[in-house]
């Protein structure tokens, strides 16, 4: 087996894999730790960690995060989700995360599981030998030498690269949902007392939204989501531009009064996306590498970790039961289109503006509470658990 891609996704994929016994190969072009952005997780990532064996030592980077609160623009207003108050009360809370210590811990155990890892690897060409016959992949390494790799099967978790839907000409971008991202890191921002502590903050604002996620080393990850075309107005540098759109939000100001950029402002097109096809006779896409849909609701490395399972379940039931694979495959790609469309359907970032009645009285707070879990049919992500996602749903959608 071979897997382009060291993130969430290809980590969890090639661990699985060698686990059940088989010869597997990961290629990552980086090497860990890197810098990731995506640091706020989902309570369904815990029984993924638990499953992967990683749960006590992710425990150990992460800072508890019980609940959600939005923030009006306007007012300072606050309303707050927990975890805790949705229906499934068995996942009251998640962790907040350094991506480049959650991706090391992941990678690292699909080593220890027996995946062959090679970092600084960067695939560049695939050939398919025809249905069911195998792959070709060809991979430059750092020193400028290039190798070949051939397998059986190609799972791709190359993230928002998409290596397979580039070269496949598969990728789709959502035209209606195009936003983009600038973001950086803060020291001595202030956060909330106790348990508090390491909830998530969105601030809404003339342009879009901010995430506000505190890390464990007390280090705040601040990201602005805007429309692009907001981000082309820019006339100064990135950091200037950052720093002014922040000064928009009041209440995101002020709880960053005095507190200092650590490190380099970052920006990125989160332009949404979908590949057409989530697998082929002898591949499988995942994570990111199939579909990015938007950061809003802090599902992307939980979706990474669940189709990774998903593709090492369809893989072993292709060669255990090679009769049956076709069946697999549709079960695969059925699961994966599922999610992703409930979310897109949802989501549409730019738009949200807060709901009236998630800041107005507590009594109407329920009502619409209800009617946003309606709106999340339950689907194989367990999206009915995201007790937070109420706040981001259709009835909040102006
Ligand atoms: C602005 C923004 C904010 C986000 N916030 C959150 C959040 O709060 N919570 C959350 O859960 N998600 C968030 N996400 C999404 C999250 O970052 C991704 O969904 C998640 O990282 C997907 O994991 P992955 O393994 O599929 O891809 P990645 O984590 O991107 O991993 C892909 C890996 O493949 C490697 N690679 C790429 N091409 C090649 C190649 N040709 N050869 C070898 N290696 C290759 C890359 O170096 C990388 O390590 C956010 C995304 C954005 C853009």
């Amino acid at each position: 087996m071979l897997v382009i891609g060291g993130g969430p996704a290809g980590s969890t994929a090639a661990g699985m894999l060698a686990q059940r016994g088989f010869r597997v190969a990961l290629l990552e072009k980086a090497h860990h730790p890197r810098f990731h952005i995506g640091e706020s997780l989902l309570p369904a990532n815990l029984p993924l960690f638990e499953q992967f064996g990683v749960a006590n030592e992710v425990r150990a980077i992460g800072i508890e995060k019980w609940a959600a609160e939005f923030i009006s623009p306007s007012d300072g207003r606050r309303q707050e989700f927990e975890f805790a108050g949705c229906w499934d009360k068995s996942m009251p809370f998640a962790y907040q995360v350094r991506r480049s210590e959650l991706d090391t811990i992941l990678i690292r155990r699909a080593g220890f599981l027996g995946a062959q890892v090679f970092e600084g690897c960067r695939a560049e060409d695939v050939e398919f030998a025809g249905e069911g016959r195998g792959v070709r992949v060809v991979a430059n390494l750092e020193d400028g030498t290039s190798c070949a790799w051939e397998a059986q099967y190609l799972v791709d978790a190359s993230g928002r690269d998409t290596f397979l839907g580039n070269r496949l000409h598969s990728k789709r971008r959502n035209k209606k949902h195009n936003s983009a991202a600038i973001y950086a890191h803060f020291t001595g921002a202030r956060r909330h007392p106790g348990k508090r502590e390491g909830n998530i903050s969105i601030f809404w604002f003339d342009h879009g939204w901010f995430w506000f996620i505190p890390l464990a080393d007390g280090a705040t990850s601040v990201g602005a989501v805007v429309w692009p075309r907001y981000l082309k107005t820019r006339e100064v540098s990135v950091e200037e531009f950052f720093l002014a759109t922040i000064a928009q939000c009041p209440p995101l100001a002020e709880v960053l009064e005095g507190a200092s950029l650590a490190g380099e402002v970052q920006a990125t097109g989160n332009y949404s996306y979908t590949c057409d096809r989530s697998c082929g006779g002898n591949y499988f896409l995942v994570g990111d590498a199939y579909a990015f849909i938007d950061p809003v609701f802090s599902s992307g490395v939980m979706l990474a970790m669940q189709s990774a399972v998903a593709a090492a379940d369809a893989i072993e039931s292709c060669l255990r039961e090679p009769a049956l694979a076709a069946s697999a495959r549709r079960r695969f790609d059925r699961m994966m289109r599922h999610g992703p469309r409930h979310f897109l359907g949802s989501s549409t970032a730019s738009r949200i503006r807060p709901c009236a009645r998630c800041f107005s009285a507590r009594e109407t707070l329920c009502g619409c509470r209800k009617r946003c879990y309606h709106c999340l049919p339950a689907t194989f992500l367990g999206a009915r658990r995201f007790g937070v996602l109420c706040g981001f749903s259709k009835c909040c959608i102006t």
